[in-house]
């Protein structure tokens, strides 16, 4: 069966690549030139939209979020008018979930499935192959596909309906950041009370307070390494989506909004490129403090 592959960024290409390797037939557009070559030049064939949506039985989408994949899917000629029914779109965008359902309610009127797919692990776990997929759908559309994910991840989980998955992925996101914020907070709490914050992350990275994002992050706030990574200015839009899902059902979220002002503020400085866990520069920049 033929599958296209909207969406060779950061995740998208080496996402991309690992399709190739497990053998699928692989159509891949990008706005972006370069990123398609590179596709081609590892065995993928270059193609519009348009012809994606005609020649292949699932579409992939891999957007920066939901406006993008909205205008793709749903804009004029979108991917949508040329899809047949019985066909499946699986977006692995982190979107909005309830954009998501707007989606699938649209593409259900075509006779097209969907499922919401968005993953966790960033671009290490993209290349190595080992994200981790959050699914939205029907039942039997994720077993369908299934193995298709598993082509691009190492753990790829049924959430519920459509929406799900996203919903998930904001859940995942609330944690990381409200995490990494913490971690910067203590960080700083110890330099500042003249303990050697590499001891203090030694002697706590086993105990209860120990995480993969402290396993992942510590490490950069104390090298004093920006680079993403996963971006800031991502980030933000996530808490957004999260922020507006928390709204639209009545959940209290007053974690997300704290540190979503810490990532604007963040981003008017001038971090909103950085990798998230400059958290930490907001605590310099407040303290005074050079580096950890
Ligand atoms: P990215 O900005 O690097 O890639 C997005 C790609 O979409 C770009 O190459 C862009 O040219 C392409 N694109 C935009 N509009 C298009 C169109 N109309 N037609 C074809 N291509 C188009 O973003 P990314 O880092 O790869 O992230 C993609 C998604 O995955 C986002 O929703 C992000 O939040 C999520 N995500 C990212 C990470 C990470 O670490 N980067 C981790 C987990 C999830």
């Amino acid at each position: 069966m033929k599958i296209g592959l909207i969406g060779l960024g950061i995740m998208g290409k080496p996402m991309a690549k690992n399709l190739l390797k497990a053998g699928y037939d692989l159509a891949v557009s990008d706005l972006n030139r370069s990123a398609v070559e590179e596709a081609v030049a590892a065995g993928a064939k270059s193609a519009s939209n348009a012809e994606i949506g005609a020649d292949c039985g699932v579409v992939l989408t891999m957007l920066p979020n939901s406006p993008q994949v909205k205008a793709v899917m749903l804009g004029e000629d979108g991917v949508a008018v040329h899809m047949k029914p019985g066909s499946t779109l699986i977006d692995m965008s982190s979107i909005d979930p309830m954009v998501s359902k707007e989606i699938a309610s649209e593409l259900e009127k075509k006779g097209i499935e969907m499922l919401d797919a968005p993953v966790s692990g960033g671009e290490p776990k993209a290349i190595d192959g080992t994200l981790s997929f959050m699914v939205g759908g029907k039942r039997e559309v994720f077993d369908r596909h299934k193995e298709i994910l598993g082509a691009m991840g190492a753990s790829v989980v049924h959430c519920g309906g459509v929406g799900a998955g996203n919903t998930t992925k904001l859940a995942n996101q609330i944690i990381v950041a409200c995490n990494i914020q913490a971690l910067s907070e203590a960080m700083t709490l110890a330099k500042m009370a003249g303990v050697d914050p590499q001891l203090v992350f030694q002697a706590i990275r086993g105990g209860l307070a120990g995480s993969t994002v402290m396993e992942s992050k510590a490490p950069m706030m104390l090298e004093g390494n920006d680079r993403p990574g996963f971006k800031i200015d991502l980030h933000i839009k996530d808490l957004n989506n999260a922020l507006d899902c928390a709204h639209s059902v009545g959940a209290p979220v007053p974690m997300t909004a704290q540190v979503q002002e810490v990532f604007q503020w963040l981003h008017s400085h001038g971090c909103g490129g950085d990798d998230h866990s400059s958290i930490i520069k907001y605590y310099r920049m407040l303290t005074g403090l050079e580096s950890l």
